[in-house]
């Protein structure tokens, strides 16, 4: 026992609470008092959600934007909106957020996991090729922890047999792939507002779509009379100056990202992000920074790492539990899904609200999990 670490007694490299999230700011003080004011913040219809749809449209270059309260509804939308039909299957990883298996059951349609890329979090075109089948209706596309998922390559697979995507964003907001935005290759998208999410409102969440065929159907299922799944007039007041935000903020992301990964190089029991699209006109967009924590090379269990590095002030916490371990009553899984296991059992996760603090900061962070990685 390491008399030295924060966990065992010692004393933290950082001393103080994580920062928090949301951070709230003039534009978005001066957008609540404008709905106090004109008294929308109370009320069913105002320009606020109108002028959301506006500035999303031009953002994401798409014809069709539908808000709605949460992204897992958004993705579920989106099935609804492809027009997946019961007893088809729908491609999704073996690794990836939990409401997107549920939103595939939700359509009453059947999982089909394929397995994500070695030593990283997203799809793997040629394990998709091998989840293919006849009743394949749509694939989920989920751009994770700073990865973008290969989109094109996909879609080179994809497009000619007519099966469509559906590019879950909710982890990507602003992100670029060849100066085009995450969110409009898929055939439609689906964003998150939650109040985690690197564009808050507490809750919420839209649905993107250049198909009025697609938009209307996922449009008619979310109105039962009236809005069965809304987000409400402050909700887009409030998201409207982030967005004025979003790419300064994610600029100041990456930069920090970068420099976290570097600081934490030379351990090898450490895997860190590497991005399979780069480039000048490329730009992801950090909701979680990610690693693969090997615990046998390390010394350290998963559960017990990351509390020794949150003990040392760290906001650090563990990845998604994947889907490897669901029953075949539930789901077909394409072969052994080794990657997905591993991202399962061994991602860890840096949350975002440390990638704004200043250099000085990511140097503490650096430390901490260096000190935690060689300390056991
Ligand atoms: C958060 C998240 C969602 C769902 O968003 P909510 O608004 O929390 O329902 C979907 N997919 C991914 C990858 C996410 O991280």
């Amino acid at each position: 026992m390491n008399p030295n670490l924060a966990i065992n007694g010692g004393s933290p490299v950082i001393n103080a609470a994580p920062p928090s999230w949301p951070i709230a700011n003039n534009a978005i003080k001066e957008a609540i008092s404008q709905a106090l004011a004109d008294g929308s913040w109370g009320k069913y219809e105002s320009r606020w959600t109108e002028k959301l749809i506006e500035r999303l449209q031009e953002l994401y270059q798409v014809e069709h934007v539908l808000l709605c309260s949460s992204g897992t509804i958004a993705v579920e939308l989106g099935l609804r909106g492809l027009g997946i039909s019961e007893h088809s299957e729908v491609i999704l990883g073996g690794y990836d957020f939990p409401g997107n298996f549920r939103a595939i059951e939700a359509v009453q349609a059947f999982p089909v996991l394929a397995d994500v890329i070695t030593g990283g979090w997203v799809l793997d075109p040629l394990e998709v090729q091998q989840a293919l089948s006849d009743k394949t209706s749509a694939v989920i596309v989920s751009h994770l922890h700073g990865q973008l998922a290969p989109i094109q390559e996909l879609k080179k697979i994809l497009s000619p047999l007519d099966i469509p995507v559906l590019e879950d964003v909710c982890q990507m907001p602003g992100a670029q792939f060849e100066s085009r935005p995450l969110g409009c290759f898929g055939d439609v998208a689906a964003l998150s507002f939650g109040g985690s999410k690197l564009l808050s409102a507490g809750r919420g969440g839209a649905l993107l779509t250049q198909s009025a065929e697609i938009y209307q159907r996922a449009k008619i299922y979310n109105s039962r009379g009236n809005e069965a799944f809304p987000l409400s007039q402050l909700q887009a007041a409030v998201l409207g100056p982030q967005l004025d935000q979003i790419a300064e903020l994610n600029k100041t992301r990456h930069t920090r990202a970068l420099e976290i990964i570097e600081g934490t190089h030379g351990t090898e029991a450490l895997g860190p992000l590497r991005q399979i699209a780069r480039g000048e006109t490329t730009l992801p967009a950090y909701y979680k920074l990610p690693w693969l924590l090997d615990d046998v090379k390390s010394g350290w269990p998963r559960g017990d790492f990351v509390r020794a590095v949150q003990a040392e002030g760290v906001a650090m916490d563990v990845g998604f539990r994947g889907f490897t371990r669901r029953s075949s009553r539930r789901c077909r899984q394409v072969g052994p899904l080794l990657n997905s296991r591993v991202a399962s059992q061994q991602t860890i996760l840096l949350h975002h609200p440390t990638l704004l603090e200043p250099s000085d900061y990511a140097a503490l962070v650096c430390e901490a999990i260096n000190k935690v990685t060689r300390g056991v």
